[in-house]
Protein backbone atom coordinates (compact mmCIF):
# COMPACT_ATOMS: atom_id res chain seq x y z
CA UNK A 1 0.00 0.00 0.00
CA UNK A 2 1.21 3.55 -1.11
CA UNK A 3 1.69 6.42 2.02
CA UNK A 4 -0.93 8.22 0.20
CA UNK A 5 -3.69 5.77 0.56
CA UNK A 6 -2.42 4.67 4.09
CA UNK A 7 -2.15 8.48 5.16
CA UNK A 8 -4.35 10.38 3.56
CA UNK A 9 -7.24 8.40 1.83
CA UNK A 10 -7.56 5.96 4.51
CA UNK A 11 -7.13 7.35 7.96
CA UNK A 12 -8.06 4.87 10.48
CA UNK A 13 -10.48 6.99 12.38
CA UNK A 14 -12.78 6.53 8.81
CA UNK A 15 -12.50 2.60 9.21
CA UNK A 16 -13.30 2.15 12.61
CA UNK A 17 -16.06 5.45 13.20
CA UNK A 18 -18.23 3.19 15.61
CA UNK A 19 -15.40 2.60 17.91
CA UNK A 20 -14.02 5.93 18.04
CA UNK A 21 -14.89 9.26 20.18
CA UNK A 22 -13.41 12.80 20.50
CA UNK A 23 -12.51 14.59 23.44
CA UNK A 24 -10.90 17.70 24.30
CA UNK A 25 -9.71 18.55 27.90
CA UNK A 26 -11.02 22.53 27.79
CA UNK A 27 -9.12 25.38 29.08
CA UNK A 28 -10.65 25.75 32.44
CA UNK A 29 -9.44 22.02 33.62
CA UNK A 30 -5.81 22.78 31.88
CA UNK A 31 -5.63 25.41 34.20
CA UNK A 32 -7.04 24.09 37.26
CA UNK A 33 -4.34 21.26 36.43
CA UNK A 34 -6.86 18.31 36.06
CA UNK A 35 -5.30 16.93 32.82
CA UNK A 36 -3.98 13.72 34.86
CA UNK A 37 -7.35 13.10 36.78
CA UNK A 38 -9.20 13.42 33.67
CA UNK A 39 -6.77 10.81 31.77
CA UNK A 40 -6.72 8.54 34.69
CA UNK A 41 -10.36 8.18 34.21
CA UNK A 42 -10.39 7.91 31.06
CA UNK A 43 -8.41 5.02 30.65
CA UNK A 44 -9.41 3.50 33.85
CA UNK A 45 -13.32 3.60 32.53
CA UNK A 46 -11.70 1.43 29.72
CA UNK A 47 -10.63 4.17 27.02
CA UNK A 48 -7.88 3.61 24.50
CA UNK A 49 -6.25 6.76 23.27
CA UNK A 50 -5.51 6.30 19.78
CA UNK A 51 -4.27 10.38 19.02
CA UNK A 52 -3.65 13.13 21.77
CA UNK A 53 -2.55 16.40 21.34
CA UNK A 54 -1.46 19.82 23.40
CA UNK A 55 -3.20 22.44 21.27
CA UNK A 56 -4.23 26.10 21.39
CA UNK A 57 -7.36 26.57 19.19
CA UNK A 58 -7.53 30.08 17.50
CA UNK A 59 -10.88 31.68 17.20
CA UNK A 60 -11.16 30.42 13.37
CA UNK A 61 -10.61 26.90 15.11
CA UNK A 62 -13.14 27.09 17.26
CA UNK A 63 -14.99 29.39 15.09
CA UNK A 64 -15.38 26.37 12.98
CA UNK A 65 -15.83 23.41 15.30
CA UNK A 66 -18.52 25.20 17.28
CA UNK A 67 -20.44 26.51 13.73
CA UNK A 68 -23.46 24.44 14.93
CA UNK A 69 -24.05 26.67 17.55
CA UNK A 70 -23.21 29.84 16.04
CA UNK A 71 -27.28 31.37 16.80
CA UNK A 72 -27.01 30.38 20.45
CA UNK A 73 -26.83 33.35 22.62
CA UNK A 74 -23.65 31.94 24.13
CA UNK A 75 -21.82 31.38 20.89
CA UNK A 76 -19.17 34.11 20.99
CA UNK A 77 -18.54 33.76 25.04
CA UNK A 78 -17.70 29.75 24.17
CA UNK A 79 -14.94 30.81 21.86
CA UNK A 80 -13.25 33.10 23.90
CA UNK A 81 -13.63 30.32 26.67
CA UNK A 82 -12.20 27.50 23.69
CA UNK A 83 -9.38 29.99 22.78
CA UNK A 84 -8.10 31.40 26.23
CA UNK A 85 -5.82 28.90 27.01
CA UNK A 86 -4.12 25.17 25.68
CA UNK A 87 -6.53 22.35 25.69
CA UNK A 88 -6.00 18.86 25.18
CA UNK A 89 -7.17 16.46 22.17
CA UNK A 90 -8.38 12.99 21.63
CA UNK A 91 -9.54 10.28 19.95
CA UNK A 92 -10.42 7.45 22.23
CA UNK A 93 -11.19 3.82 21.25
CA UNK A 94 -13.88 1.69 23.23
CA UNK A 95 -17.02 -0.62 22.24
CA UNK A 96 -19.69 1.74 22.01
CA UNK A 97 -17.35 4.96 22.43
CA UNK A 98 -20.00 7.54 22.18
CA UNK A 99 -22.02 6.86 24.18
CA UNK A 100 -19.86 5.34 27.19
CA UNK A 101 -17.84 8.63 26.85
CA UNK A 102 -21.10 10.97 27.33
CA UNK A 103 -21.91 9.07 30.46
CA UNK A 104 -18.28 9.18 31.40
CA UNK A 105 -18.75 12.98 31.44
CA UNK A 106 -22.02 13.90 32.62
CA UNK A 107 -24.43 16.02 32.30
CA UNK A 108 -23.48 19.35 30.45
CA UNK A 109 -23.93 21.24 33.59
CA UNK A 110 -21.98 19.60 36.35
CA UNK A 111 -24.81 20.69 38.69
CA UNK A 112 -27.14 17.86 36.94
CA UNK A 113 -23.91 15.36 36.33
CA UNK A 114 -24.06 12.21 38.21
CA UNK A 115 -22.00 11.71 41.15
CA UNK A 116 -18.51 10.59 40.07
CA UNK A 117 -18.88 11.53 36.23
CA UNK A 118 -15.80 13.90 34.64
CA UNK A 119 -17.51 16.76 35.12
CA UNK A 120 -19.20 16.53 38.29
CA UNK A 121 -15.66 16.34 39.61
CA UNK A 122 -13.44 19.06 37.25
CA UNK A 123 -15.84 21.30 36.02
CA UNK A 124 -16.64 24.76 37.01
CA UNK A 125 -20.43 25.10 35.73
CA UNK A 126 -22.30 24.92 32.53
CA UNK A 127 -20.18 26.82 30.30
CA UNK A 128 -16.57 25.67 31.54
CA UNK A 129 -17.24 22.13 31.43
CA UNK A 130 -13.99 20.71 31.66
CA UNK A 131 -14.04 18.34 29.26
CA UNK A 132 -15.45 17.82 25.38
CA UNK A 133 -17.25 14.22 24.24
CA UNK A 134 -18.57 13.73 20.88
CA UNK A 135 -22.77 13.31 20.67
CA UNK A 136 -22.86 11.07 17.50
CA UNK A 137 -20.62 8.58 15.89
CA UNK A 138 -20.97 11.15 12.67
CA UNK A 139 -19.46 13.84 14.48
CA UNK A 140 -17.14 11.60 16.23
CA UNK A 141 -15.25 11.43 12.72
CA UNK A 142 -15.52 15.21 11.84
CA UNK A 143 -14.27 16.08 15.13
CA UNK A 144 -11.30 13.83 15.38
CA UNK A 145 -10.06 14.71 11.18
CA UNK A 146 -10.65 18.68 12.54
CA UNK A 147 -8.03 18.07 15.02
CA UNK A 148 -6.16 14.84 13.50
CA UNK A 149 -4.40 13.93 10.64
CA UNK A 150 -4.43 10.46 9.10
CA UNK A 151 -0.75 9.94 9.91
CA UNK A 152 -1.48 11.38 13.82
CA UNK A 153 -4.21 8.22 14.63
CA UNK A 154 -2.32 5.04 15.77
P1 LIG B 1 -22.27 19.30 25.38
O1 LIG B 1 -22.55 18.43 24.18
O2 LIG B 1 -22.64 18.63 26.68
O3 LIG B 1 -20.84 19.81 25.41
O4 LIG B 1 -23.22 20.58 25.31
P2 LIG B 1 -23.69 21.50 24.09
O5 LIG B 1 -23.35 20.88 22.77
O6 LIG B 1 -25.10 21.88 24.36
O7 LIG B 1 -22.82 22.84 24.29
C1 LIG B 1 -21.48 22.91 23.84
C2 LIG B 1 -20.68 23.67 24.87
O8 LIG B 1 -21.13 25.03 24.92
C3 LIG B 1 -20.83 23.18 26.31
O9 LIG B 1 -20.05 22.05 26.59
C4 LIG B 1 -20.40 24.40 27.10
O10 LIG B 1 -18.96 24.54 27.13
C5 LIG B 1 -20.97 25.52 26.24
N1 LIG B 1 -22.29 25.93 26.74
C6 LIG B 1 -23.46 25.22 26.77
N2 LIG B 1 -24.46 25.93 27.31
C7 LIG B 1 -23.92 27.14 27.64
C8 LIG B 1 -24.44 28.34 28.24
O11 LIG B 1 -25.62 28.42 28.59
N3 LIG B 1 -23.57 29.38 28.41
C9 LIG B 1 -22.26 29.31 28.02
N4 LIG B 1 -21.46 30.38 28.20
N5 LIG B 1 -21.73 28.21 27.45
C10 LIG B 1 -22.54 27.14 27.27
Amino acid sequence: MSITEESVLLPKFRKMTTHRTFTMIKPDAVENGHIGGILEKITSAGFTIVAMKYTQLSKRDAQAFYAIHKERPFFDELVDFMTRGPIVSAILEKENAVEDFRALIGATNPEDAAEGTIRKLYATDIAENAVHGSDSDENAAIEGAFHFSGREIY
